[in-house]
């Protein structure tokens, strides 16, 4: 076991995050005895040989039998609830140069910030049509979202909303604690991608291009006290099934290490955005091996949260309710203001499931699920 080493050094140890080759020729060699000796191993455990059985070519051929028992161990640990939330986009300027984002700062479009007073009239919308778990989105702008803009937000917003959230450009210990105090319960901060080649390719300038320093975030929102920790993967930037493994062992060290904190997944598979060439995506998986990810992560995390969020379509979002994914998005605007602000600003990329969080509600209750706004209450410790 890796007590007292550091992922950095797992994932170069298990050649996940440098020369891969290794990863690829295993892939190949599974065969069906491996899929249905990892499917008859207790359902929600983990190790590396079992996640990359699930996600290997061969497991394709065992979808159905991955979706029954997904279905129940999903059923067993979450009953048949979907959490709600929506996203809050409070900037698109930025100073990273992440070549698949319409965000990035060689980009040319007419930017938008909102202030604290803007963002809560967002919020307010939000509120009136149900929401209690909100995400503030901020693209890389701490000239004017610093850590003071996103606490005073905060505080202002805890009286209306049960769980805050961000999901903005990484921060320091001290500046998690800091926001962790105001009243942010949950982080996600994606890795984009784990293999070191891929992510200085994409990431060519901003403070963002820091591998390690990105790798390091999870700890340091973890050791600030933060709840929830999301995880993810950009997918389309390179093979889906060996970034699994890589956030695989990434959930596995965070859970073995902080276990005060949750562990949830989100799947951001890459969509059009405005002034980024689709030729920039050249791994994008397809609909079935986003299925087979988020079955085999939840095969071998029983508890983990899995998120899926309007990226994806309607119809795969339906399916997907109750094989796994606990929490959703709905409704979502991915420009700053676009509640009622102003529906003209560029989007970070393009919302492909747009139904009305009215819409989304009705498809959970048809298909026998129980929508959750709010399933914590920060006076249950005491606050
Ligand atoms: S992905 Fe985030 S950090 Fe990168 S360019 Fe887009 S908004 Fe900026």
């Amino acid at each position: 076991m890796f007590n007292g080493d550091s992922i950095e050094r797992i994932l170069r140890t298990q050649q996940l995050s440098k020369n891969r080759d290794p990863w690829q020729r295993r892939l190949q060699e599974i065969g069906p005895a491996d899929v249905e000796a990892a499917l008859a191993s207790r359902p929600g455990s983990y190790s590396l040989e079992k996640l990359l059985a699930l996600v290997s070519p061969a497991a394709e051929n065992y979808l159905e039998p991955m979706a029954q028992l997904s279905h129940e161990l999903t059923l067993q640990r979450f009953g048949r609830t979907i959490k709600l939330y929506a996203p809050i986009y409070l900037s698109s300027y930025c100073v990273n140069r992440c070549r698949y984002c319409g965000f990035n700062r060689d980009n040319t479009f007419q930017r938008a910030r909102i202030t604290v007073d803007q963002a809560l009239a967002e919020a307010e919308i939000l509120a009136s049509e149900g929401f209690r778990d909100i995400l503030l989105v901020s693209s890389e702008d701490r000239a004017f979202v610093s850590v003071d803009y996103l606490a005073q937000l905060t505080k202002k917003l805890r009286s209306r909303f049960s769980f805050i959230g961000i999901e903005i450009f990484q921060l320091t210990r001290a500046e998690y604690a800091t926001l962790f105090d105001a009243g942010v319960e949950g982080v996600t901060l994606y890795q984009e991608t784990y293999d070191r080649d891929v992510y200085a390719h994409y990431h060519p300038g901003g403070p963002k291009a820091d591998y390690d320093m990105r790798l390091r975030g999870p700890d340091d929102m973890a050791q600030a006290g933060m709840r929830e920790i999301g995880l993810g993967a950009l997918l389309g930037l390179t093979d889906w099934r060996i970034e699994t493994l890589a956030l695989g062992e990434h959930a596995w060290y965070l859970m073995k290490r902080y276990w005060q904190s949750h562990i949830s997944f989100s799947f951001p598979r890459l969509r059009p955005a405005s002034g980024v060439p689709t030729a920039e995506f050249p791994y994008l998986p397809m609909d079935k091996n986003l299925v087979q990810m988020i079955l085999a992560l939840r095969l071998c995390f029983a508890d983990a949260g899995l998120v899926l969020s309007t990226r994806e379509s309607a119809n795969l979002r339906d399916h997907l309710v109750g094989l796994g994914v606990t929490r959703i998005s709905a409704g979502s605007r991915t420009n700053p203001g676009g509640y009622g602000l102003s529906k003209t600003t560029v989007e970070q990329f393009e919302v492909h499931d747009s139904r009305s969080p009215t819409q989304v509600v009705a498809m959970l209750k048809d298909s026998g699920f129980e929508p959750v706004w709010k399933d914590w209450d920060p006076a249950f410790l005491g606050a």
